[in-house]
C-alpha cells in the first residue's frame, strides 16, 4: 500500500474510531473526519501547484495540522520535509535550499519563539520557496481555499508507487550535522505498521505521544503504527511537557505512552508523579538512546508498562531494526534492543574486514532490507559511506548478537574511547556511575590527552547541586570494582548537559567543550 491508501482502508474499517486527539485545543478527530480533513488539504494543496515529487516543508512543534499534513502530502505524493522545529532562520534557510521546498507549514509562535518572523527572514534568501503557511492565522486558511476537485486528487493518487520518495527526515544531529534521509512509503509505512504488530496494537489502543512528530519516532513509530492499526494518537503538548503527559495519559486512559530514556526519567521524577492515575497504561516504547537498569525498573512497576518495548534503529532505516517482544522478560528489556524486525537482516561485522564476527562478539551492526532509505537526499557520496552495493546499511553503532538472536548494543563508534590503546565504552562506566548517591545523571566522553592519546571525562549532574561528587570521591567509588583505566580521571559537573530535539545528549559538544 501507498500512506495515503492505507489511510483509506482503516477509515473505512474504523470510521468512528477516535484517531486524534490534540489535548492542549481538545479537538478531536474520528478516522473519518480525519480522512475527510486529509482529502481536503491534499486537494488544497492541488490547488496550489503541489505534486508528485514536490518537496513540503514542515517547521512545527507537535498539533494535528502536522499529521494532516503527513498524510495530505502523501496522498499526493509529495515528499514531506520534516524540518527541527528549534532550528532558527539560519538553520531553515539551509534546509529549504538543500531540499528544495516550494511550500512551507510552520507553526504561528511557541514559547518565546515567533515564527513568523523567522520564517520571513529566511524566505528571502530561498529562491525555491514560493509560500509559507502558519498554523492558526489567515496564511493557513489560504491553503484550503478553492481547493481541486475530488475527481483530480483520485486520479493523482492512483498515479502513485510504493517506491516513490515521500519524506525527508533528517537525523538527530547527536553526533554531528543532521543529514537529510530520503524515504520511500513502503520503507515508513511497512516499518511503522511491522512497530504496531509487534506491540500489538489495536483499534482500542490510545497512544500519548510526548516524542517531536519531525523525528521518526512521533512521525513513524507513533502516527503510521496507529492508523495502520486504527489506533488513536494523543498529543498531550507541542513539546515536551512531563506533567501534561501524566495527564494526558490519565484524562484520555490511554494504553500506551511514548519516550526517550531521559523523557521518563523526568516523568518519574515530578513530585506529585503519585498523584497520576497510570493504570489504563500497558506497553509503549522507550528508544534512541539506552536505558538505565534502574530506570526501566520503576516503568514497568510504577508506570504499570509491563510491556514497554525497547526499539533500536536509526532515521535512515526508517527507522526501527529490532525491537523486544511482549513476552521478553526484564533481563531482555534492559539489557538487550530485542531481536530483529519481521522481514529485516541483522548481522554484526569486524568493521576492519566486513567479516561477520561469532555471535557473542562486538562488531558494527549492519541492516538490510525494506527499510533501508532510498539515501541521502541529493548526495549520493554520503549514501555511498553508508549502505554498500549489496544494500546493508553500516549503522556507525556497535553492538553483539546473543545465542537467543537478541542484539546488545555497546556503543557508537564515534562515541568509542581509546585510552591508552585500551578501548573503553562509555555506556559500561556511565551505567556504574548511575548508582553513585550523588549522581542524578552522568554522560562519559573522551577528551585529548598528550600521553593517553585519549582520557576519560565524567559529565556529572549532581543531585544536590551544592553537593557535588568530587573528582577523588568518583574515583574511590570505582576503585576495586572497574578496572584502573577505566576510572574517570576527570570530572565536570553541570546542570543538564546539551541536548537534540529528540531528547539525546550531544556528546559531541561536551568533547568540544572540554576537550581542549
Ligand atoms: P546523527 O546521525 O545525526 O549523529 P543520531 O544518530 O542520533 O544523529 P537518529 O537517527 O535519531 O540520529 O538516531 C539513531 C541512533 O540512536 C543509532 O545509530 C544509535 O546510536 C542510537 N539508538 C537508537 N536506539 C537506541 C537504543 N535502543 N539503544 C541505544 N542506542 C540507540
Ligand atoms: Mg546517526
Amino acid at each position: 500500500d501507498t500512506i495515503g491508501a492505507n489511510l483509506l482502508r482503516t477509515a473505512a474499517a474504523f470510521p468512528d474510531r477516535e484517531a486524534l486527539v490534540d489535548v492542549p485545543s481538545g479537538r478531536r478527530w474520528t478516522y473519518r473526519q480525519l480522512r475527510a480533513d486529509v482529502d481536503e488539504l491534499a486537494r488544497g494543496l492541488l490547488a496550489r501547484g503541489v505534486g508528485k515529487g514536490d518537496r513540503v516543508g514542515i517547521w512545527a512543534v507537535n498539533c494535528p495540522e502536522w499529521t494532516l499534513l503527513q498524510y495530505a502530502t502523501a496522498r499526493i505524493g509529495a515528499i514531506l520535509v520534516n524540518i527541527n522545529p528549534s532550528y532558527r532562520s539560519h538553520e531553515l534557510a539551509y534546509v529549504i535550499d538543500q531540499a528544495g521546498v516550494s511550500l512551507l507549514v510552520a507553526s504561528r509562535t511557541h514559547k518565546s519563539s515567533d515564527y513568523r518572523a523567522l520564517a520571513a527572514e529566511a524566505a528571502g534568501r530561498c529562491p525555491s520557496l514560493r509560500s509559507v503557511h502558519h498554523i492558526g492565522d489567515p496564511s493557513w486558511d489560504a491553503l484550503l481555499a478553492d481547493p481541486a476537485g475530488e475527481d483530480e486528487l483520485e486520479a493523482r493518487a492512483a498515479e502513485l508507487s510504493c517506491d516513490d520518495p515521500i519524506n525527508i527526515q533528517y537525523t538527530s544531529g547527536t553526533t554531528g550535522f543532521a543529514k537529510g534521509a530520503t524515504l520511500s512509503h513502503h520503507n515508513i509505512l511497512n516499518n511503522g505498521y511491522f512497530v504496531g504488530e509487534t506491540i500489538g496494537y489495536d483499534e482500542h489502543d490510545r497512544i500519548c505521544l510526548p516524542v517531536p512528530f519531525y523525528h521518526c519516532f512521533g512521525m513513524v513509530m507513533g502516527n503510521l503504527a496507529a492508523t495502520s492499526h486504527g489506533a488513536c494518537v494523543v498529543i498531550p503538548a507541542p513539546s515536551f511537557d512531563p506533567a501534561a503527559t501524566l495527564r494526558a495519559v490519565q484524562d484520555e486512559r490511554c494504553t500506551s505512552l511514548y519516550g526517550v530514556p531521559t523523557m521518563f526519567i523526568a516523568e518519574l521524577n515530578l513530585p506529585d508523579f503519585a498523584a497520576y492515575d497510570l493504570s489504563t497504561l500497558r506497553t509503549g516504547i522507550m528508544a534512541g538512546s539506552p536505558c538505565p537498569t534502574e530506570v526501566m525498573k520503576r516503568v514497568v512497576a510504577e508506570m504499570h508498562m509491563a510491556e514497554v518495548s525497547i526499539c533500536y534503529g536509526m532515521t535512515e532505516t526508517s527507522p526501527v531494526a529490532t525491537q523486544t517482544r511482549r513476552d521478553d522478560d526484564l533481563e531482555r528489556r534492559t539489557g538487550t534492543v530485542g531481536r530483529v524486525l519481521p522481514h529485516l537482516e541483522v548481522k554484526v561485522v569486524d568493521p576492519a574486514t566486513g567479516a561477520t564476527v561469532p555471535r557473542g562478539s562486538s562488531g558494527e551492526l549492519c541492516t538490510r532490507g525494506y527499510s533501508v532509505m532510498l539515501g541521502y537526499w541529493d548526495d549520493p557520496g554520503r549514501t555511498a559511506e553508508v549502505v554498500d552495493p549489496a544494500r546493508w546499511m553500516h549503522t556507525g553503532d556497535l553492538a553483539t548478537m546473543r545465542e537467543d538472536g537478541c542484539v546488545q548494543i555497546v556503543g557508537r563508534i564515534k562515541d568509542m574511547i581509546i585510552r591508552g590503546g585500551e578501548n573503553v565504552y562509555p555506556r559500561e562506566i556511565e551505567e556504574f556511575l548511575h548508582a553513585h548517591p550523588k549522581i542524578a545523571d552522568v554522560q562519559v566522553v573522551g577528551v585529548p590527552d598528550a600521553r593517553y592519546g585519549e582520557e576519560i571525562l565524567a559529565c556529572v549532574v549532581p543531585r544536590d547541586p551544592a553537593d557535588p561528587p568530587t573528582r577523588d570521591e568518583i574515583a574511590a567509588h570505582c576503585e576495586g570494582r572497574l578496572a584502573h583505566y577505566k576510572i574517570p580521571r576527570r570530572v565536570e559537573v553541570l546542570d543538564a548537559f546539551p541536548m537534540t530535539v529528540s531528547g539525546k545528549v550531544r556528546k559531541v559538544e561536551l568533547r568540544e567543550r572540554y576537550g581542549s
